[in-house]
């Protein structure tokens, strides 16, 4: 594909000179200054920061305690674990998300079950759930798709009834808020993830937040091999030296620049909220009387913290489907993206098993998505840009 025959459609200029990235890391000069000041200190790994960096997110968002991991995969794993997930078990969770939501459950010989999403706000929806559980359901691990909180209360109803745990993937929604309290404390764990492309970065790095204190104490040692030096917990005893591998872990571990780096993006977490937000509004007043398009759904009763502005084409109005969308964007330099492929739609999934066709809402979902650049460094100009860019190219390919 050439980008000059996809410019055809007006035959000018593209919209942007310069590409720009869906997403994008805002770094500072407090933030390297974190970095560096640990890199000369006595721990680089396991240090003071570590723990540092799990108390202000556990304060963050409310929870008694925060486990930090070398990734948000790693986190999902260890929660997984934590949970009691074993052989055989079915775990029940949302195809429109990454794969390492449903990733972690197959490592640990679970089974996960996809469940199908709301239409409009294309989270998870309790009542497919409801229909999914048998005997053999174990958890159910939630996503907050683009940042807007699932339907926390009927999810928890039904966990209870069914005695099932629940592990929040709130990747997208730190800082998010549910009937006016901040994710993090509604389940029995919450998994955070600090890739660049998220809320704050440590470059790679997750988190569990949990109520708790068994939990948090397992999550601790599946970080780190299995491992305990707590003489209390200890079942032998050789001397001083003597450690004890209970159980198979993993090196799971954050580094202490990592989580210094954290400490310093934290404090301007709520500024790249609300600067996200800003770009949101931009978006929304200029795309929502447009025909063949339509802007995310929200609920009133919960408050998204942007992660992803996902567009929903209407495939059936539009003379064309969502790739030559995607295509003519691109070539205006807009980074455009599709989150997600339906994760059983992967070839690894298919080859143990599943089939296309459990899902229909979240497979049509997946042939109207695009998400538009959203990032807390981007300009209004650079807003305008992606505004222009979507105007032209739906007004090109639109019936009206
Ligand atoms: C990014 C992401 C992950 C994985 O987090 P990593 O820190 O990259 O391992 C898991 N789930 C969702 C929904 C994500 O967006």
């Amino acid at each position: 594909m050439s980008n000059k025959s996809k410019l055809a459609i007006r035959g000018g200029e593209a919209v942007r000179k310069q590409y720009l990235p869906y997403g994008k890391q805002w770094i500072d000069d407090d933030d390297i200054q974190a970095v560096v000041n640990v890199l000369r200190s006595d721990y680089i790994t396991t240090g003071p920061a570590i723990t540092k960096f799990e108390e202000k997110v556990a304060n963050y968002v409310g929870s008694k305690y925060a486990v930090a991991f070398s990734s948000g995969t790693a986190a999902l794993h260890a929660a997984c674990y934590a949970a009691g997930v074993c052989e055989d078990d079915e775990v029940i969770t949302t195809p429109l998300t990454f794969p390492a939501t449903a990733n972690c459950i197959l490592y640990l010989g679970g089974k996960p079950v996809f469940a199908d999403v709301d239409y409009n706000t294309m989270n998870i929806n309790p009542s497919s759930i409801r229909k999914l559980i048998t005997d053999k359901t174990k958890a159910v691990i939630t996503v907050h798709f683009t940042g807007q909180p699932v339907d926390i209360d009927e999810i928890d109803h039904i966990a209870k009834n069914h005695n099932l745990i629940v592990i929040e993937d709130a990747t997208h929604a730190l800082g998010a808020s549910y009937r006016s309290k901040k994710i993090g404390t509604f389940s029995d764990m919450t998994m955070f993830s600090f890739h660049p492309v998220k809320h704050i970065t440590t470059g790679e790095g997750g988190m569990i937040t949990t109520n708790c204190r068994e939990l948090k104490e397992k999550l601790v040692l599946f970080r780190t091999h299995g491992i305990t030096r707590d003489r209390i917990k200890l079942i032998d005893d050789h001397g001083p030296w003597y450690y004890e591998m209970q159980f198979l872990g993993y090196n799971y571990r954050m580094t202490d620049f990592q989580a210094s780096l954290g400490i310093s993006q934290l404090k301007k977490l709520d500024h790249f909220i609300s600067e996200r937000k800003k770009i949101v509004s931009l978006y929304n007043r200029a795309f929502k009387d447009l025909n063949c398009l339509k802007i995310p759904s929200i609920n009133i009763d919960r408050q998204s913290s942007w992660h992803l502005y996902v567009i929903r084409l209407d495939v059936e109005k539009l003379k064309v489907g969502r790739r030559e969308i995607f295509d003519a964007l691109k070539a205006e330099n807009i980074g455009v993206n599709v989150h997600y492929i339906p994760v059983y739609y992967h070839p690894y999934y298919q080859k143990i098993g599943y089939n296309r066709g459990a899902c229909p809402l979240a497979e049509q979902i997946y042939e109207e998505i695009i998400t538009l650049p959203l990032f807390p460094s981007m300009s209004q100009d650079d807003a305008f840009d992606v505004i222009n860019a979507v105007k032209k190219v739906i007004s090109f390919y639109c019936e009206q």
